[in-house]
């Protein structure tokens, strides 16, 4: 657990991920002040009537002039507009960092807007959330034993490092370091392929004739499949656009996979169908403990559930 005092905390963008931040770092005392910046008087209003922020701030620009760390934490796609609009506001001794969910066009978008200082922004990237948007769905356990990845540049300076770090570890996250380029290929297959796939499942179903009928009579696998489909849509389209070099091969490999499947279908292979099947759940009943063992904690007991 990081020890110091973050001083003037600035977030931009204080929706499920800016707010849960805001809240971890107020319950843990680990900032001087925090500001939130938005858009829209409402979200400020709310913030503020909810005690996620001490301060709120509808100009980004006005709002960084006395930050020491400046979270982006909007909307991919508006990250790199904001760049542009705060670079010309941030003191000397600034750290931004993000919490965008692609990290190459990010990044990208901050050598463009920052130029020769690009070496205060550390790109970051939460590995938590919901389906739900908005500061209404913040909460300050949200990062509690997950994993957050930075992915620093070769510009950054490791203090800087070391603060964004901390600044995490302070709501509980296990952070991480990796390349960008890895960052971006393994979020394409562990969220971005499954956004996909969840969304194009409940649109194909939802547009049949006896679409009422069929998800009158969904069950607990149907949901938990599709849970993930009932995210932010623009969200969604700004990270598979921003990641989309990633996503195509994955989602071809995907759709081969699925041909190899009615395949098996076609020809009444039961076989490989249940050898596939038995791949799948080996790797799927193994998940619980490498996830436990990369954030460091017990191995969880089996529950034995079935699944419908
Ligand atoms: P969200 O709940 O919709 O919140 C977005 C916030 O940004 C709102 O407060 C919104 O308020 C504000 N905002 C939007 N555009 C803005 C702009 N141009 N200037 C200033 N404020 C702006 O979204 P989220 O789920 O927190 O996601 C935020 C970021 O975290 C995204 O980059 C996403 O990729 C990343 N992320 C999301 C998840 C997840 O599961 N949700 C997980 C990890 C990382 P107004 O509308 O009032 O402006």
């Amino acid at each position: 657990m990081a020890d110091k005092l973050l001083g003037h905390v600035v977030i931009i963008g204080i929706g499920l991920i800016g707010g849960s931040l805001a809240r971890a770092l107020k319950e843990q005392g680990a900032a001087d002040r925090i500001t939130g910046v938005a858009r829209s008087q409402q979200t400020l209003d709310k913030a503020l009537e909810l005690g996620v922020v001490d301060a709120v701030e509808q100009d980004a620009g006005a709002a960084v002039e006395n930050a020491d760390i400046v979270v982006l934490a909007t909307p991919v796609a508006t990250i790199n507009t904001l760049l542009n609009t705060i670079t010309d506001h941030l003191p000397e001794h600034c750290i931004v960092t993000d919490a965008g969910s692609v990290k190459g066009s990010i990044v990208r978008a901050a050598r463009d807007a920052l130029g020769d200082r690009v070496g205060c922004f550390v790109p970051g990237h939460p590995i938590a959330g919901t389906e739900e948007s908005g500061v209404e769905a913040s909460f300050s356990t949200l990062y509690q034993n997950r994993r957050v990845i930075l992915t620093p540049l070769p510009e950054n300076n490791a203090d800087d490092v070391q603060v964004i770090r901390g600044m995490w570890e302070h709501c509980g996250a296990t952070v991480v370091e990796m390349p960008v380029d890895e960052h971006d290929t393994i979020l394409a297959a562990t969220s971005h392929l499954p956004h996909l796939l969840a969304f194009a499942l409940v649109d194909f179903l939802s547009a049949r004739e006896n679409q009422q009928e069929i998800f009158a009579n969904s069950a607990g696998g149907f949901r938990d499949f599709t849970r993930i489909a009932a995210s932010n849509p623009i969200m969604w389209r700004d990270i598979c656009l921003a990641n989309r070099r990633q996503l195509i091969p994955l989602l071809n490999e995907a759709q081969s996979q699925l041909a190899t499947y009615a395949s098996f279908l076609e020809t009444c292979d039961g076989e490989s169908l249940e050898q596939a099947f038995q791949r799948a759940k080996q790797a799927r009943d193994e998940l619980p403990g490498i996830v436990a063992s990369a954030l460091g904690l017990p191995q969880p007991e089996e529950d034995g559930g079935v699944e419908e």
